[in-house]
């Protein structure tokens, strides 16, 4: 290992303050501590696409290049990586936290704290971990400090939650067929025709009723052993979020999502407080300084940050580390391709506190055929788990025949 020599930190640091000193120590420490054959690799572009989402590829002197996918918040992704074009094009891939830190410091005036920026930076960071494998022909779960599991337990987002649904059974039947061990289903409703105001977000008596009943078909319809989740997606006051926590304890579901919307953490720990249903937030929630109150205030059971969009897998290994600290468990939000699931896979391999991961695409069935054909390897679940690969990097390829003849498809436009 080279070593960084006085005179290059004295000169990084001299007289420089802020971003600029940070700018400097960071070249420094890529000039001075190349270890003895890690490959000199430079980044020499850095692009998106529109691929069922926005994934980004970054691209090396030597051929190799990296794959990242970020997820929900990155509507404004396009512009937003190309801004990032400075930080990343000249430097060495594998020097991926003093990236990650390089651009997230040059943003805060510009909303690094959260949301679009953070989303778009994690699908970079994304793509330097599949680099770094790829260059040190290792998988990503090593390069993170090594598995603790081999398969990673995924939950599948149930079609179904009405029992007058007359695909019910088939969607219910597809859970059980295909081996998954939990579900979910959402029981908030704009279109409830019981509701009095379109805007107001107080559940009456008779929209509680349908959502104690859409939790009761599920729990009589599924066997015992498969687990059972419920989403209310942010959206109800506090009053409501209590009542509805208090009608679902006799269901022994594994968490209640969202309950109230995720800004105001006293009013979760008000819901957590109030009922044995454990509670479940972090969808809306980015990096460690987002989560941290969350954890402190002991406001929920459960944590299910995306790590498509807070920030990225180390992020996401930061911030379950954080919640093993107040013995919570992490079970990540996912809307992600084979790309981000398999990425995000590898960091759950190595997080000691991981519970389940969820996964989206099983309807419709357009859906689930595009999920099977989106990398080379094909559908990566397997019995209701991803087994983690041993090869370097993600360890999965883009099918870019199958997915350039998909409409809406950008395939990385210079
Ligand atoms: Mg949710």
């Amino acid at each position: 290992m080279g070593s960084l020599s006085r005179r290059s930190l004295f000169r990084a640091g001299a007289g420089i303050a802020g971003a600029f000193s940070m700018q400097n120590l960071f070249a420094a420490v890529q000039d001075n501590s190349t270890p003895y054959q890690r490959p000199k690799l430079k980044i020499t572009d850095v692009k998106s696409a529109n691929i069922l989402g926005f994934h980004v590829r970054i691209y090396t002197d030597q051929g190799l290049y990296g794959d990242g996918e970020g997820v929900d918040a990155v509507s404004g992704g396009p512009s937003i990586v190309q801004g990032f074009r400075y930080s990343l094009v000249g430097q060495s891939p594998l020097n991926i936290e003093g990236i990650w830190e390089r651009i997230r410091t040059s943003g805060v005036f510009g909303g690094a704290q959260a949301g679009q920026y953070v989303a778009t930076l994690t699908a970079v960071e994304v793509a330097l971990w599949d680099l770094a494998g790829k260059a040190l022909n290792l998988p990503i779960y090593q390069l993170m400090g090594g598995k603790l599991r081999d398969r990673i337990r995924v939950y599948c987002d149930c079609g179904t939650d009405d029992r007058n649904d007359p695909q019910a059974k088939a969607y219910i039947n597809q859970v059980i067929d295909n081996h998954f061990t939990m579900t979910k289903i959402d029981i908030d409703d704009a279109a409830d025709p019981a509701r009095f105001d379109r805007v107001n977000w107080t559940a009456n008596n008779a929209e509680i009723d349908h959502m104690v009943d859409k939790v009761r078909f599920m729990r009589e319809s599924l066997p015992k052993n498969i687990e059972l989740a419920v989403d209310m997606h942010a959206r109800y006051d506090l009053g409501t979020a209590k009542r509805v926590a208090k009608e679902m304890e006799p269901f022994r579901l594994v968490w209640l999502e969202e309950p109230v919307p995720p800004e105001n953490i006293d009013a979760m720990k008000n819901v957590r407080d109030s009922t044995h249903t454990p509670i479940c937030c972090g969808e809306n929630i980015y990096m460690r300084w987002g989560f941290r109150e969350l954890f402190e205030k002991q406001a929920v059971d459960i944590i299910m940050p995306d790590i498509q969009k807070c920030g990225g897998l180390m992020e996401g290994k930061k911030i379950a580390a954080m919640a093993q600290a107040y013995y919570i468990p992490i079970a990540p939000h996912s809307q992600a391709s084979p790309i981000g699931a398999m990425a995000t896979a590898h960091m759950l391999a190595t997080v000691p506190n991981f519970l389940v991961v969820e996964w989206h695409w099983s309807h419709p069935a357009t859906r689930w055929e595009r999920w099977k054909n989106f990398v080379k390897q094909g559908d990566i679940i397997e019995k209701g788990d991803i087994p983690v690969p041993d090869k370097p990097g993600i360890g999965v390829e883009m099918n870019e025949e199958y997915l350039r003849k998909l409409p809406g498809v950008t395939w990385f436009p210079a």
